[in-house]
């Protein structure tokens, strides 16, 4: 492989969104991971397993092929190398995929509960609602089959027992995502303790997914 095809500026967005998620409260320890994709040349780049989020550095970025090689990195990929590769190659939509340990959407997760559409930011850009994947061990193809399956065309996915897996067009876009599902299963949650959540029509979820892709924000 030509070294000029591995991009250290990817491999640094991988080390600085690990980073970002660790200030979110978005996961511990050394759990989640985050990869992407290099749509020039297809190549995918992924966090190290079982490495400190502030102690990996860029060299330590595996960089990997839809095929599931490492074609460049001396460290271990992530154990979920299965999936991020498995939705990758299922969403040509999808550049960036995030898998989260965090606490509110993982109660979902836990009971297998669907957080549903109870927000503008939630039904723009994560879909009507985010459901659970059928159950299988970590790092597994099996859980990697099961994921693709759950995720569908939305933008998020809960893994049973597990944690959140959140993707988009590139790093920020599913940064964004994992904040808003997050958010989303906090205020839930929250709001039945209060009463009876209103969930938004699909009429209406619709037409604030049409605002958000063809008006919403600068210059369109
Ligand atoms: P890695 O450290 O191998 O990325 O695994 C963490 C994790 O969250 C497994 O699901
Ligand atoms: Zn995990």
């Amino acid at each position: 492989m030509e070294s000029q095809t591995i991009k250290q500026e990817y491999r640094q967005r991988i080390v600085d969104a690990g980073n970002t998620m660790m200030a979110l409260h978005l996961t511990v320890g050394t759990w989640g991971n985050i990869s992407i994709r290099d749509v020039e040349t297809g190549l995918i780049y992924i966090k190290p397993s079982g490495i400190p989020y502030e102690e990996i550095r860029e060299q330590d970025i595996v960089v990997m092929n839809e095929h599931l090689e490492v074609v460049w990195g001396h460290r271990k990929p992530s154990i979920e190398h299965h999936f991020h590769i498995a939705i990758l190659n299922a969403r040509k939509d999808v550049n960036a995929v995030i898998h989260t340990h965090p606490i509110f959407s993982s109660a979902f997760g836990v009971t297998g509960v669907d957080i549903p559409g109870i927000s503008e930011d939630f039904v723009q850009i994560v879909g009507d609602k985010v459901i659970s994947c059928t159950y299988a061990l970590p790092g597994t193809p099996e859980l990697a089959k099961h994921v693709v399956e759950g995720l569908g065309d939305r933008n998020a996915v809960l893994v049973p027992n597990h944690g959140t897996i959140c993707v988009g067009a590139d790093i920020p876009a599913a940064l964004k995502v994992c904040h808003v599902v997050e958010k989303s299963a906090q205020v839930y949650i929250y709001a039945k303790m209060l009463g009876t959540p209103n969930i938004i029509s699909e009429d209406d979820m619709r037409a604030m997914q049409l605002f958000a892709r063809d008006h919403y924000g600068q210059g369109k």
